[in-house]
């Protein structure tokens, strides 16, 4: 279970302060879909980052598998981390210099999984995204599409029981997206991984298990 319990988050820019998130409280059983809606601005990015451990709220609290995250020591929240979350975002942000397998093995080298084990892993990974010959391939040479599955396997490879996932269809034609989330799900199925994802794409929030709709860091009872 994930809980984010009256969690409020605000920014300053210049002069004038932005609450991206007011007194938000949601929970979120283990292995489900969650897809976050809501316009840009409405928090969907602060929520994302605050359950992944990467922005600590100013108010309130966010509790996951029973650990309070920011309770926790900067080591033990890194380690929470690397263990526990994975990250997708809009563009796949994959490592140019690296090749797909070494990009798809580095979250397992960050948790010093040796190397036969990680290619192990790897080689399965490859097969079940699509791209079994690519594991020496750069970046470069991938399509959008293909990139953001790498992307994915990438995000799932330690197994974390989180996966955070930032518009990740935003940049890919609706059809790819699909395929996306759809490999998601089912990639997020074989360990109970939570997926909570950030998206404006109906066909996306029509397969979710639960939707959760913001608006101006608000939840939104409402749903449009
Ligand atoms: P969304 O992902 O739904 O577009 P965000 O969570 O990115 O929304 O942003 C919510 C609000 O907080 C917006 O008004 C945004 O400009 C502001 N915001 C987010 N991150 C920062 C930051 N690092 N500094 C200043 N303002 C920010
Ligand atoms: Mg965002």
């Amino acid at each position: 279970m994930i809980k984010v319990d009256t969690v409020t988050k605000a920014f300053h820019s210049g002069r004038r302060r932005i609450t991206a998130l007011d007194d938000v409280s949601l929970s979120i059983e283990a292995g489900r879909f969650t897809a976050v809606t809501g316009k840009s601005g409405s928090g969907k990015s602060t929520l994302l980052n605050c359950i992944g451990g990467l922005e600590p709220p100013d108010k309130g609290s966010i509790n996951c598998f029973g650990t309070t995250i920011y309770s926790l020591s900067a080591g033990e929240l890194s380690r929470f981390q690397r263990q526990e979350v994975g990250f997708v975002f809009q563009q796949g942000n994959l490592l140019s210099y690296l090749t797909v397998a070494d990009n798809i093995g580095f979250p397992l080298a960050l948790n010093g999984v040796n190397r036969r084990l990680r290619s192990k892993r790897v080689i399965t990974l490859l097969h079940r995204i699509g791209l079994p010959s690519a594991a020496n391939a750069l970046p470069k040479e991938l399509s959008s599409g293909e990139a953001q599955r790498v992307a994915l396997a990438r995000a799932i490879a330690h197994r974390p029981r989180i996966l955070l996932a930032d518009e990740p269809t935003a940049n890919l034609d609706s059809a790819t997206g699909q395929q996306a989330v759809q490999l998601m799900r089912e990639l997020g199925r074989d360990h109970q991984c939570s997926i909570i994802m950030a998206t404006h794409d109906n066909d996306i929030t029509a397969i979710a298990d639960s939707v959760i709709c913001l608006k101006d860091g608000r939840i939104n009872e409402e749903q449009p």
